[in-house]
């Protein structure tokens, strides 16, 4: 009978690993991808809907080619169990589906309860962390367009590492280029848990100190502790509580939920899923593979779109060949860039190259490879449209 490849997450991880899977099998694997949304929304690009420059249609994208031209099987309905030792997933709907091999790509979990007063101003809708692009992301535009002129709108970050290292920064300068020309009286406040700016720091920086002097104001070493929706105000361990009008707070992060209930997150507290780094199939259950942000980076890998879209291209290549009897031995090669818009067309860029080391089975960042921008650019605002096209493309296309 044919095998079996479920996966679990239909984000950059998850749609890459099954499209490639049918693409390296020439469609010989039957697929079933579980998704419980009906369309794909990008986190990439999502900050310019927050800074008011492109709508969600833009970032919205349908699933219908990996069903239509790859013959994948899309379940729209959530994985609330999986079974490694019967190798099965149950299904929020109650069916169980079984596999041969499983890819598990569902994202972060919020960690809500780390922030005291979070978990319920979240679900009030008061406080809004629009880490997962989609309905939250229009509902924080909404609560910036309601501010009166003269607010402050403060972004808290915990500490590394966290989805997206530059991602808050990003956000703090399109809030800050919304204010800008449209309520100039207004204030941008980044109050980072982290000692300094995690991802391109200086380019940040300099941006913040001439395009939005006196709007965008950072400050490093406070980590939130508690949030108060109703007085509008962020407290810390040690300085004074900041009031805001729009509250941005991002709590810790974790391995996605159905990780951590089939106990594949085995690394770092229980925080991250330790994989092969030459199949990124799972340490702590055989068959299983976790790809993008659930997993154990390693040093200087970030938790990226583009890191997930890769890992994903192995663990398929790994699966094919299990599953056909191949021996492999791979020794994989990631690159990664990371695009953060500073205004509505201006861009800075950081990249890099991590490739497989055999002795140590880890991936280290090759030696002079990759960098960053030397500033924002038009042309760059090109290229990063034209990446997140092209990802778009190889991901869902
Ligand atoms: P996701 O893409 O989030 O996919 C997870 C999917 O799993 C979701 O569709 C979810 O619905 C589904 N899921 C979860 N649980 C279950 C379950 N139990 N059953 C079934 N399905 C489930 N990266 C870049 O490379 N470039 C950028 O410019 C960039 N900008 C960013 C900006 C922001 C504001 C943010 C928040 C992130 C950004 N990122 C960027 C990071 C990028 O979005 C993530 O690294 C990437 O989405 C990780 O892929 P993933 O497959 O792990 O998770």
């Amino acid at each position: 009978s044919r095998a079996k490849v479920v996966v679990i997450g239909g984000g950059y991880g998850g749609a890459t690993a099954a499209k490639y899977v049918r693409l390296l099998s020439d469609h010989k694997i039957d697929v079933v991808l579980i998704e419980p949304n009906e369309a794909f929304v990008s986190c990439p690009i999502s900050n310019l809907v927050v800074g008011g420059s492109r709508q969600i249609a833009e970032i919205t994208s349908p699933y219908t080619e990996l069903t239509r031209r790859h013959g994948i099987v899309r379940v729209r309905d959530s994985a609330t169990a999986i079974d490694t030792t019967a190798r099965s997933v149950k299904l929020a709907g109650g069916a169980t589906i079984a596999y041969d091999k499983l890819v598990v790509s569902p994202g972060v979990e919020l960690q809500f309860g780390s922030i005291e007063g979070l978990q319920a101003a979240h679900a009030s809708g008061q406080i809004l962390q629009a880490w997962k692009a989609g309905p939250e992301t229009v509902a924080l535009r909404r609560q910036l367009e309601a501010m009166p002129d003269g607010g402050v709108y403060a972004i808290t970050i915990p500490e590394a590492p966290y989805r997206c290292p530059p991602g808050p920064y990003e956000r703090a300068s399109q809030v800050a280029w919304y204010f800008k020309h449209f309520k100039p009286r207004s204030k941008v406040l980044i109050l980072d848990a982290n000692p300094d700016v995690t991802s391109k720091g200086p380019l940040f920086k300099k941006v913040w100190a001439e395009q939005y002097k006196g709007i965008v104001e950072y400050r490093g070493q406070h980590k939130t502790v508690a949030v108060d929706a109703k007085a509008g105000l962020v407290k810390f361990e040690v300085h004074e509580d900041v009031k805001a009008q729009v509250i941005n707070a991002l709590p810790s992060m974790r391995a996605g939920a159905i990780a951590v209930q089939a106990g594949l997150n085995n690394m770092a507290n229980n925080r991250w899923c330790g994989v092969n780094y030459q199949s990124f199939e799972s340490t702590a259950a055989r068959d299983v593979f976790v790809v993008g942000d659930s997993i154990q980076i390693a040093p200087a890998m970030p938790k990226s779109g583009h890191m997930a879209n890769s890992h994903a291209k192995v663990a398929a290549a790994a699966i094919v060949a299990q599953l056909a009897g191949w021996e492999l031995n791979p020794a994989p090669m990631l690159n990664n860039t990371c695009y953060s818009f500073v205004d509505d067309r201006n861009v800075v860029h950081v990249a890099s190259v991590h490739a497989y080391d055999a002795a140590e089975k880890t991936f280290k960042t090759v030696a002079g490879s990759g960098g960053v921008s030397t500033g924002p650019t038009e042309l760059e605002g090109v290229y990063a449209m034209n990446w997140a096209q092209n990802i778009w493309a190889d991901t869902l296309g």
